[in-house]
């Protein structure tokens, strides 16, 4: 089971790498790392969970952020609305288009690469389209589809991504976002 310790700081240089890309069909190895990112989500997401182990609450996870420098990265989240479940555990994503529109989360973003004092306004487009290859982690079997998101889950997605170019949300931070609507949440991705 993956702990905070197993989750690497600003300041560790495979947080600073592009990650490669992942072989498929997926190995072995890597449906396993993938299963036990999004245990760890889950679990930083249970209470008794978080209590028992200090989880920090989070809604996605890298794999460089467990030193592991593979574009491969988990989320789970409700939309704002909390009407729709968006888990996914995406294999080599490529984002095709950016909305012109930007947003941000008005209680800014946070990582659990990232001291938890830190958190910050960073500009996001509103919506993307990507082209990824979706994992079912039951079965392992990978199925390439274009992702289109919308607002927080697509900052979500947008947060994680960087994570697989070496960008942490820090260096996109920003005081204040002027004339651009936000998401009314702030979150650790
Ligand atoms: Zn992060």
């Amino acid at each position: 089971m993956l702990l905070m310790k197993d989750i690497i700081l600003d300041g560790h240089p495979t947080l600073r790498q592009r990650a490669k890309e992942v072989n498929l069909p997926l190995s072995k190895e890597d449906l396993d790392t993938l299963r036990q990112m999004m245990d760890l989500v889950e679990n930083s997401q249970n209470d008794e969970m978080v209590e028992k182990y200090k989880f920090r609450p989070s809604v996605g996870l890298a794999a460089p952020q467990i030193n592991q420098s593979k574009k491969m990265f988990v989320m789970k989240t409700a939309d704002e609305n909390f009407k729709n479940l968006h888990k996914y555990a995406v294999v080599n994503p490529k984002i095709i288009s950016f909305s012109e529109e930007k947003t941000y989360l008005s209680g800014g973003e946070g990582c659990l690469s990232v001291d938890e004092e830190i958190t910050g306004l960073v500009e996001r487009s509103k919506r993307i389209k990507a082209r990824v290859n979706l994992v079912d982690l039951e079965t392992g079997e990978t199925t390439q589809v274009i992702l289109k998101l919308n607002g927080f889950p697509g900052v979500v997605f947008q947060h994680e991504y960087d994570h697989l170019l070496g960008v942490l949300f820090v260096d996109k931070m920003k005081e204040y976002l002027p004339d651009i609507e936000p998401i009314e949440f702030g979150v650790n991705a």
